[in-house]
């Protein structure tokens, strides 16, 4: 961590922000979110009654099947990932609300909370404590060492993408080392292996049911029909979600902190290292929407609490305090972004790749 950033004016200037949008929270956030989940639900019914209507022409798969990604992609990122961040718990009502909030995806909402909320979110870029840092796959920096299997990371990280609901599904279970590998001795899950279990057969049973079986029969000589643009609809939601969540965390000026630098971290150094440890992208505000503001990680890191869609106004905020304390502020267009995620991938797939530390600590 730098020396020569004044931590406590810091965290007195996020925490004044944090401060006046709370105050001001209200109406226009709850009408805002109540907005988006009428839309996502008009796109699914939309979706699922377009998508019959390939009785009488096939070619209604195709807008049958975008707008059910796209009501899939709203569930996901506007409404599941900031409601359970409980964003919206101060408007109590029963069906916005981080504590029953069950999201149209593969992972199980109280994994997600555990390992994302908790997880991810305290202990970000912590090498050996956030594990959603190259999610025990891809090397993503030089502070891991270099593998054999990294040479075909970028393989990993293509079947990464598509299949990105199981990969979140799994991430748990595979950190407990519930089905194979040997249990860590600092185990701190409360869990059990068969509770474990049975969340997360339970709810990718009832997705592959309602997905890959259900609407499908619905439909009955046409079964396989809608049961590909199901998949179909998966797989967009997949690809979409998962390079959003690598464009705010794995650009090129993505730093990483060690177990002993943040020992006894202030809360201004924990803002200082929420701000290195993600990356913004820029765009319209259709955009920022289909990302669940997630476009704005930075703002997102320093306040995961606060409804996201506030995150688009706090951004102009947050990149002056950036600059105030010279700190950088990572952002830019989504193709470059994207291309220094790939380039990082390609980067750390091979063995003492000079520069690639020094690469990575430069501001960009
Ligand atoms: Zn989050």
């Amino acid at each position: 961590m730098k020396s020569d950033i004044n931590y406590t004016q810091l965290k007195t200037d996020f925490d004044l922000i944090r401060k006046q949008v709370k105050t001001d929270l209200g109406s226009t956030d709850a009408n805002y979110i109540r907005r988006i989940i009428r839309i996502q639900r008009l796109a699914e019914i939309g979706g699922r009654v377009v998508l019959m209507l390939c009785f009488f022409n096939l070619w209604f798969l195709l807008p049958g099947m975008l707008m059910l990604a796209f009501a899939k992609i709203l569930d996901n990122m506007e409404i599941g990932h900031n409601v359970m961040h409980g964003q919206y718990d101060w408007m109590n009502d029963p069906n916005i609300n981080s504590r029953n909030f069950e999201w149209d995806i593969a992972s199980d909402a109280g994994s997600w909370k555990r390992i994302h909320n908790h997880e991810h979110h305290t202990y970000t870029n912590i090498i050996g404590k956030d594990r959603d840092f190259g999610y025990g796959l891809l090397r993503m920096s030089d502070d891991l060492a270099w593998r054999p299997k990294n040479r075909w990371q970028f393989i990993t990280y293509l079947n990464l993408s598509l299949l990105f609901e199981w990969g979140v599904a799994y991430h748990e279970l595979a950190a407990e080392r519930v089905f194979k590998g040997k249990k860590k001795s600092n185990r701190t899950s409360s869990l059990s292996d068969s509770e474990l279990k049975r969340m997360f057969f339970s709810k990718a049973g009832r997705q592959i049911f309602k997905d890959y079986l259900f609407f499908p029969l619905l439909a009955g000589p046409m079964f396989f029909y809608i049961l590909a643009a199901n998949m179909g609809a998966n797989l967009l939601r997949n690809l979409w979600t998962s390079t959003i969540i690598f464009c705010g965390h794995f650009t090129e000026g993505v730093e990483t902190f060690s177990e002993e630098e943040c020992e006894g971290e202030s809360k201004g150094q924990w803002y200082y290292r929420q701000m290195l440890g993600s990356s913004n992208l820029t765009g319209p505000r259709w955009f920022h929407i289909l990302t669940g503001h997630l476009s704005c990680q930075i703002e997102h890191h320093l306040f995961p609490d606060i409804p996201a869609h506030r995150y688009y106004d706090l951004a102009p905020k947050v990149a002056a305090i950036a600059n105030k304390h010279g700190i950088p502020y990572n952002t830019g267009s989504f193709f470059k972004q994207y291309g220094a995620v790939l380039n990082r991938i390609w980067t750390y797939s091979w063995p003492d790749k000079k520069n690639n530390k020094d690469k990575s600590n430069q501001p960009i």
